[in-house]
């Protein structure tokens, strides 16, 4: 099937840290995250539930987020960057490439207007975004 990136993408993170900050939102975790933050920071998979995670109410199941901090950014964002940087959740080091950015090229320039690393930087190509799409898939958010 042809797609609007068939020729690949371009994208570099400017690390203008826009998308870990200011605005509520949501990183959902899943369980191979709660296998490595964990692991990053030394401490046991349910001390880190409890001093860095919030559940979500969806309806019929919940989420797991990391937390915000009172004005709304990450917990993990600091002066110079992501805390958890090597093991950041999937959520982000997927970023932009996700399903719902990618349905067209009107909702990739879209996303464009919020992320200066759209757009610019490395070429990424269609196999490397399918890859993304695919693991995103793969590896969900965890239920509780
Ligand atoms: S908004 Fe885009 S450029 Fe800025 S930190 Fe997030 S991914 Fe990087
Ligand atoms: S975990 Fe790191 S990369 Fe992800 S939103 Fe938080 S500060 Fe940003």
């Amino acid at each position: 099937m042809s797609e609007f990136y068939d020729n690949g993408l371009r994208f570099t993170c400017t690390r203008c840290g826009y998308c870990c900050k200011e605005e509520p939102g949501y990183v959902f975790l899943s369980s191979n995250d709660l296998h490595r933050l964990p692991e990053l920071f030394k401490i046991s998979r349910d001390e880190f539930l409890e001093k860095y995670c919030r559940t979500v109410d969806m309806g019929s199941f919940k989420l797991v987020s990391l937390r915000e901090k009172q004005n709304n950014d990450c917990i993990f964002l600091h002066d110079n960057g992501c805390l958890a940087y090597q093991a950041r959740p999937l959520q982000c080091r997927s970023y932009p490439f996700w399903a719902h950015i990618l349905e067209s090229r009107e909702s990739w320039e879209q996303e464009g207007l919020h992320c200066p690393g759209i757009g610019k930087g490395d070429l990424h190509s269609a196999e490397e975004i399918e890859e993304w799409l695919y693991v995103r898939r793969r590896e969900r958010p965890i239920e509780l």
